[in-house]
């Protein structure tokens, strides 16, 4: 019998947050791909477009406008996918069962800046993106009706976002979402088996091999998780145990916000092109119970394959069995590491040498084919 090689046989993979599998098949990296391409959307973006429903002292679809504001602004979504006075009733005639789902949805703008990402945002401006996080989880989380807050930001016309002003969402909902209830149901099991939380002995074994960190600072660490689904899939996990947003000291807001900065900016340098995902945080319930297996995290899920044009769908076996990658956590680690964090906006300005992923456009201008691939550029 042949030893198992998880760099070139297929195997799956379990992921401990939520109990379920992810088919890994790293020998499928060599066959050709005639799948669909992606264009990438052109940018020359303005620094405030009139026409923006998310820029300062602009008019919104409901009437209302917006503030000059200088740093972020919240507000709730205009066509929220919840209401916060949707009754708890609950129908329940055998197979058919459904219940109210009261919530509040709000949009977080992150810069009055139309033309940036959290790229190519400073990390300073970053921090208060990341106040702003911790005094929704406060403030909505200590609502007697929500249990739940879920952060999320939706990057790029790819993954169906409609706006390109830099924002996010925060959905506070009555009970929790499937993904919080897996993972708050593992995380709980883990504590009482082993007695500590699972995220945190995860970061320990992970540190010990050291095969999947992308990046460290003295608060939190990023990582492709073992049992990533995406290509590019990442967490960003603290350093001690942390349940939620509001327990994060200023120290930390600063290293989550430095944190944030260099795992945008590597993506951005992979392909060469403003990085579309999917990233939110998990953090504990706010039912008031005290949660002492819950450890807050982010995770990032880019939906690129092998270049700035090619996305990767989860249909088939996917969608009918299980999860399936051909890139291993290992190999995309190992590519983010060597990615050195871009900003895009200076990188555009000061000639930076691109990286060894030639993309046919970069921030949607045409880029002519270099024959030296590591050559840097004239300025
Ligand atoms: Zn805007
Ligand atoms: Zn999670």
């Amino acid at each position: 019998m042949t030893k198992l090689d998880l760099a070139e046989t297929s195997h799956r993979r379990f992921n401990p947050l939520t109990g379920e599998w992810v088919l890994v098949s790293p020998h499928r990296m060599k066959r050709p791909w005639q799948g669909k391409r992606e264009s990438v959307p052109a940018a020359g973006l303005k620094a405030h477009d009139p026409d923006c429903y998310l820029c300062a002292g602009n008019l919104r679809a409901n009437g209302a406008r917006n503030p000059d504001y200088t740093h972020t602004f919240v507000f709730d979504n205009d066509f929220a996918a919840l209401s916060p006075d949707a009754p708890p009733e609950r129908i329940d005639k055998g197979l058919i069962v459904a219940e109210g789902e009261s919530g509040v949805c709000r949009v977080l703008c992150f810069s009055p800046r139309h033309d940036l990402t959290l790229a190519m945002m400073e990390v300073s401006d970053i921090e208060r993106v990341v106040e702003a996080w911790v005094e929704e989880t406060i403030n909505l989380g200590g609502r007697p009706d929500i249990a739940a807050v879920q952060i999320f930001e939706n990057r790029g016309e790819i993954m169906g976002c409609s706006n390109p002003h830099p924002h996010g969402q925060i959905w506070a909902t009555r009970h929790l979402p499937n993904e919080m209830e897996k993972e708050g149901r593992r995380q709980a099991q883990y504590l009482l088996d082993h007695g500590r939380p699972l995220l945190v002995d995860y970061l320990a074994q992970e540190l010990r091999l050291s095969e999947r960190i992308v990046s460290e600072n003295a608060h939190f660490v990023t990582l492709a998780p073992f049992w990533a689904i995406w290509p590019f899939e990442t967490m960003i996990l603290p350093r001690r145990r942390i349940g939620a947003f509001d327990e994060l000291t200023p120290e930390e807001r600063s290293a989550l916000a430095a944190a944030l900065s260099d795992l945008t900016r590597r993506y951005d340098r992979v392909f060469d092109v403003s990085f579309p995902y999917s990233m939110g945080f998990h953090q504990k319930p706010t039912d008031g119970a005290v949660h002492s297996e819950w450890q807050m995290h982010a995770h990032f899920y880019p939906p690129l394959l092998r270049s700035a044009t090619v996305k990767k769908f989860m249909v088939g076996f996917e969608m009918l069995g299980s999860p399936q990658r051909d890139l291993t956590p290992e190999a995309a680690a190992a590519r983010l590491r060597d990615a050195a964090p871009q900003n895009l906006r200076s990188a555009r300005r000061s000639s930076i040498p691109l990286s060894g992923f030639p993309s046919p456009v970069r921030e949607g201008r045409p880029l002519r084919r270099r024959s030296g691939r590591s050559q840097p550029r004239p300025a």
